[in-house]
């Protein structure tokens, strides 16, 4: 195994959703990520990258993210986010690194945490420390670079700090299986980055003015008082590209203001046909700015 010690900056903030608007929070009284949300972020986004080259998923262990120095703690819609820098170690079988370091790198632009359809959690990840052992015990020390990162150089333990009532980690299971069940777990066929101009500024209500926009271009009505397909029928392929309860949005919207001007927006879709292409860009009238394959997570292609 190996052991790779991560420093996510999150540039969007972050929640936690086990079904409160709180977080949950560790001794220190600090916010953190639980183990079972990064491991099943992590697991999920290197399932579809070893898929698309055709080999194993590998088994990954992600510890507790931990805040490092200080957190900006906001409130969206009711409930609580946070901002930071979050440190996590993930172990990984070592023939499948390749595959976990592209998942690492997906996860930035698909964000930790919650509501990621909406933009939540977007960071950059650094992997600032690895090594390689049996001992699971051993949290090895940071490299140099790192310990100038981090200040003074400790990488917090999360066993040591925390302890979930059972309650509390019941939720998260269950929230997060149901998060896993909803998310895609077909192979990456491409990632394709749109960039716009828009004076909605609320990522919440950009997407529903473009779902509503959709509806119109693709002439759908859905019956009578609904807005979204009710879970287990066919979806309209707007529900198809936008998501709804039990399967997840695989278009990320994500708005930057920017000060006296129309916000940036950025949206970022999973596996899109060309149809749906041009009914964003139609709608929007964003631009393509990036096209992404699965060779750009792992340059070699999956071969070794
Ligand atoms: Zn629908």
């Amino acid at each position: 195994m190996l052991a790779l010690n991560c420093v996510a900056e999150l540039k969007k903030p972050t929640h936690v959703g086990f079904g409160t608007g709180r977080q949950v929070r560790d001794l220190r009284r600090k916010p953190f990520i639980p183990s079972i949300v990064l491991t099943t972020q992590i697991s999920n986004l290197s399932l579809r990258l070893a898929k698309s080259v055709n080999r194993p998923a590998p088994s990954v262990r992600v510890s507790d993210g931990f805040l490092m120095g200080k957190e900006k703690m906001v409130k969206v819609r009711g409930q609580e986010f946070f901002q930071g820098q979050i440190a996590f170690q993930v172990q990984v079988p070592e023939d499948s690194l390749d595959i976990v370091l592209g998942a690492l790198k997906l996860l930035q632009n698909f964000g930790i945490g919650a509501n990621t359809s909406m933009g939540f959690g977007y960071c950059a990840i650094k992997v600032v420390g690895t090594s390689i052992g049996e001992s699971e015990e051993v949290i090895p020390r940071f490299n140099p670079k790192a310990t100038e990162l981090i200040g003074d150089g400790e990488f917090s333990l999360p066993s040591s700090f925390v302890r979930l009532a059972q309650q509390i980690f019941n939720r998260l299971k269950m929230n997060w299986s149901s998060w896993f069940r909803a998310m895609e777990t077909g192979v990456i066929e491409r990632i394709v980055y749109l960039a716009g101009e828009t004076e909605i500024k609320n990522p919440f209500a950009y997407r529903g003015w473009l779902r509503s926009k959709l509806l119109e271009l693709w002439e759908i009505e859905h019956g009578s008082r609904i807005t979204v397909c009710p879970p287990r029928v066919t979806p309209c392929k707007v529900c198809k590209l936008m998501g709804r309860m039990g399967d997840k949005s695989r278009v990320i919207v994500r708005t930057f203001e920017r000060k006296g001007e129309e916000a940036v927006v950025w949206l970022i879709t999973d596996n899109p046909s060309d149809e749906e292409i041009d009914a964003i860009k139609e709608v929007t009238k964003a631009k393509v700015v990036r096209v992404e394959t699965v060779a750009d997570y792992l340059p070699t292609n999956g071969r070794r």
